[in-house]
């Protein structure tokens, strides 16, 4: 195993074309493109890994995954009347299908989805607890406590943000949005800016590989067929307007974000986090 993920390493080490970061959210522009981390995490506990993978990156939309699995722990399937789970087909922050829908997201993974994904669980709940809440549940999937969110990624997408803004006021203006505006997005910048290294999000993808267990723990997280339906939407849709080509060139349960990063799922194998900020 070591061996082909090092392999893999020296053939990305010599690429020079290693893409563009994400731009348009400023602090993520600073991030240098050419790095490179790979690991896979498997259930019986071992992590193989190469390139930079301890170092902390923005994992962005893969945090979608840990609220949508948060969510429907929470609502189970009256969820789905907040979002649908159908591909959207259209870019992750678009706005179109919105009006055709009154207000209703296509799926989850979506920006407008995340968002209502995150007005569903606020409960009335202050942003904070929301956002300790799935710390201590991304703590507890990785087994590990030293997970934290980025406050200058948050701040940097909350003061830039007038797309995700003009998502919640469509939405709000059909009527979707339970809570203050502000505080849903607060509660998802923050969200989004969770810092993770490759290593800790293999481990974290774990329950999604054993059936909803983590083999590694023993703890069950969610049951088999929510195990199952979670994967069957990350191949659905979560590469958004992607997600065709990458189930079609990976053929793997995957969730893609604007850092860099994608977690991806091989059930019953491994589970697999990269990352490339380009
Ligand atoms: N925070 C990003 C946004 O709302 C997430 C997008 C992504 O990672 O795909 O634009």
């Amino acid at each position: 195993m070591q061996d082909i993920l090092d392999e893999i390493a020296f053939d990305i080490s010599g690429m020079t074309d290693r893409g563009q970061v994400a731009d348009y959210i400023p602090e993520l522009a600073a991030v240098d493109p050419s790095q490179f981390a790979l690991s896979v995490a498997l259930p019986s506990g071992e992590v193989f890994s190469a390139g930079c993978a301890n170092q902390l990156f923005s994992i962005q939309s893969i945090s979608k995954v840990f609220t949508l699995t948060m969510a429907l722990g929470k609502l189970g399937d009256s969820l789905w009347h907040r979002v649908g789970r159908e591909p959207s087909g259209d870019p992750f922050n678009s706005i179109v299908q919105l009006e055709h829908e009154h207000g209703k997201p296509r799926n989850p993974f979506i920006n407008a989805g995340a968002i209502a994904v995150v007005d569903a669980i606020m409960m009335g709940h202050q942003p904070k607890e929301l956002l300790a809440e799935l710390i201590q549940f991304i703590r507890y999937l990785a087994h590990d406590n030293s997970i934290t969110i980025d406050e200058g990624v948050a701040l940097s997408e909350l003061a830039t943000g007038h797309r995700n803004s003009s998502l919640a006021h469509f939405m709000a203006s059909f009527g979707q949005m339970e809570h203050d505006i502000n505080c849903v997005l607060g509660a998802y910048y923050h969200q989004c800016a969770i810092a993770m290294n490759s290593e800790q999000l293999a481990k974290a993808g774990l329950f999604l590989v054993s059936q909803g267990t983590n083999a590694v723990t023993g703890k069950r997280i969610v049951s088999a067929q929510r195990a199952r339906r979670i994967n069957a939407l990350m191949l659905m849709f979560g590469h958004y307007d992607g997600s065709g080509e990458f189930a079609y060139r990976v053929g793997l349960p995957g969730k893609s974000g604007v850092g860099g990063g994608i977690l991806a799922i091989a059930p019953n194998k491994a589970s697999i986090a990269v990352w490339s900020p380009g």
